[in-house]
């Protein structure tokens, strides 16, 4: 069932046995699969079906510097479905290397490993619709495939049989809208939750105050809560009501909010290989219809010798907004930058201001390749703009072997890189906005010109080309457009220590016991990997929790009547 909060009726109080709040990738999937186990959800969604300005406004807030991370109402969105109404989907697991402990990555280490995520795995990649949970090309094509970069040798530090899967991109809102509509759950759009209520003794959350933009508001009590309102929104709940210890709710020991973390990301130098060198650059489709890349990633027993965090790198087309590229369909990207939306755009053609003779040049490429743009824009048409499952992105095929490399980067946790309350300054329900100081490491900038480093190493020794980068420049482009957007990361991390961590390994805030979280705020570490799958993985694994928690605590409700029906 899903309905409005403006009708349910005012200050009266809804019950439930698990509520989630947020109805984006993770709170779908959580309530998913809690129906599916049979128990009682409740899904407060602050958005409706459709975005309106005035529910975005709720998400707008401060940043310390706008050049490293953009203001906190872009890259994400508060509406059913949440970032995946407008997300890139690609899908990839963590490696076992991002849950351990290492001694160069500081903070490092989840109290869980790789194995107890694994089982959920699967069914996560099924609700992303990525297809099967096979992320090598080994385990994806039945028959061999062409190699990404020919004749680079077993023991570079890369490997480059990994994949990357892609989602249709699946708009989880409209997706399992359906299947919510019809199943037990509750789902409430247009809910905004605000503040937090714990019992006397601070122990147990109590009630959630609910409110609409129209004035309505009402209360929810239910025996269990999982926050899963996003990697800052969730600190921005936790820290918005003062909890046992009057600093936010699960911020005793004030690590809420830190240890922010995205991913380092950029488009560096020039992969110049020999003419001789065979390239396989683009997707390839599996049997069971997904688009899947490889790309290069620095193999664990590399990043352990190396002392650095996990990275891997694809082949990519040159800067867009440099016409020295000569190449029609990158100049008309470029020209078309006011019309892409701002998340799609800031990388494609943001950075340097653009003079008009750089205009002109980017003119003249376009004049001058009608015939590829038209084969480009047909392309397009037909499998990204009228596709189900859509192509994933521009693939632009060099006439020489000589590419750029796009990286994506692990970025080390760091207490101090934070989001907070901006007080003084509260949304149109009179919460405080929240205010992002994102900051990269020394460490951060050591991965990356490692691995850029090894790499060129390889390439010059299997006598397959050059990687010519600048390695003074190596910072400059990991940050040229700040952190990674869209990936909110680590504000509310997993720990055994309640004084290092906010929930524990079952994801249950370590203070509060019947608050979970769940979603990328839990992650301790941020691996390479894109965030959504482990993300949806790790709620699958809460509700089993919660499932057989609940089974639990109903066969000891039962032992107890029988007891008293027994007269014992
Ligand atoms: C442009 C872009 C491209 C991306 N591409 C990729 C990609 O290729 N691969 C990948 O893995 N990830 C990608 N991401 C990230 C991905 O979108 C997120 O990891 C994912 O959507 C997070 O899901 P979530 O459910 O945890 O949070 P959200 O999607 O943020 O959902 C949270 C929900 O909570 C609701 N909410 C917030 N506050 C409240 C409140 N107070 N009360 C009630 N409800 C509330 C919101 O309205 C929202 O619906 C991308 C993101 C962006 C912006």
């Amino acid at each position: 069932m899903i309905i409005e909060a403006a009708a349910v009726p005012s200050e009266t109080t809804l019950t439930a046995d698990v509520c989630i709040v947020g109805g984006g990738a993770v709170g779908i999937s959580l309530a998913l699969a809690l129906l599916e186990a049979g128990v009682d959800v409740l899904l407060l969604e602050s958005g409706n079906d459709a975005q309106d300005a005035a529910t975005q406004d709720l998400y707008a807030g401060t940043v310390a510097d706008e050049r490293l991370h953009s203001p906190p109402d872009r890259y994400r969105q508060r509406r059913f479905g949440g970032s995946t109404t407008i997300w890139g989907g690609r899908c990839m697991p963590f490696d076992p290397i991002d849950f351990q402990p290492r001694d160069f990555i500081a903070h490092s280490g989840w109290p869980i490993d790789y194995r107890d995520v694994l089982p959920f795995y699967p069914e996560a990649n099924r609700l992303c619709e990525a297809g099967d949970f096979a992320y090598t090309v080994e385990t994806a094509f039945p028959q061999p495939v062409r190699e990404l970069i020919a004749g680079l040798p077993a023991d570079s530090a890369f490997s480059s049989n990994t994949l990357e899967r892609f989602s249709c991109p699946t708009d989880f809102g409209k997706r399992y809208r359906q299947r919510l509509a019809q199943g037990d759950a509750r789902v409430v759009l247009g809910a905004n939750v605000g503040t937090m209520y714990l019992d006397p003794a601070g122990r147990r959350l109590r009630a959630l105050d609910v409110r609409t933009l129209g004035g309505n508001r009402f209360r929810v009590q239910a025996r269990r809560y999982v926050l899963a309102a996003g990697g800052l929104e969730t600190a921005r709940l936790l820290l918005a009501s003062p909890g046992a210890s009057g600093r936010g709710i699960g911020n005793a020991h004030d690590v809420v909010g830190r240890y922010y973390m995205c991913h380092l990301a950029g488009t560096i130098g020039t992969l110049d290989l020999t003419p001789a060198a065979s390239v396989w650059h683009g997707y390839e489709i599996s049997d069971d219809g997904v688009y899947c890349r490889r790309r290069l990633a620095l193999r664990p027993a590399v990043q352990q010798r190396l002392r650095v965090g996990n990275f891997i790198a694809r082949l990519h087309h040159p800067r867009l907004t440099d016409p020295a590229h000569r190449t029609g369909v990158l100049s008309l990207l470029c020209l078309a930058g006011p019309f892409i939306p701002y998340e799609y755009a800031k990388r494609l053609t943001g950075g340097e201001p653009a003079t008009w003779r750089t205009w002109l040049t980017h003119a003249g490429n376009v004049l001058s390749d009608i015939p590829g743009i038209t084969a480009f824009l047909w392309h397009w048409l037909r499998h990204r703009t009228l596709a189900e499952r859509k192509f994933p992105s521009v693939v632009v095929y060099p006439r020489a072997p000589r590419y750029s490399l796009d990286f994506h980067a692990e970025q080390e946790p760091n207490p101090d890189s934070r989001v907070t309350l901006e007080h003084g300054s509260a949304d149109a329900l009179g919460m405080p906005r929240l205010r992002v100081d994102w900051r990269h490491t020394r460490q951060d900038v050591r991965t990356v010109q490692a691995a850029l480093a090894v790499l060129a190493h390889d390439v010059a020794e299997a006598g397959l080309g050059r990687f010519l980068y600048d390695p003074a420049g190596v910072e400059h482009e990991m940050i040229r457009y700040g952190a990674y957007g869209g990936h909110h990361i680590g504000t509310a991390r997993m720990g055994a220590d309640p004084r290092s961590s906010v929930v524990d390994a079952n994801c249950r805030v370590h203070e509060v016991d019947n608050l979970y979280v769940a979603g990328s705020a839990v992650f301790p570490t941020s691996s390479q990997a894109n965030p959504t799958l482990t993300a949806v993985a790790l709620a699958l694994r809460l509700a089993a929790h919660l499932s057989r928690q609940r089974a639990w605590s109903a066969s000891r409700w039962q032992a107890r009547n029988f007891r008293r029906q027994e007269g014992r």
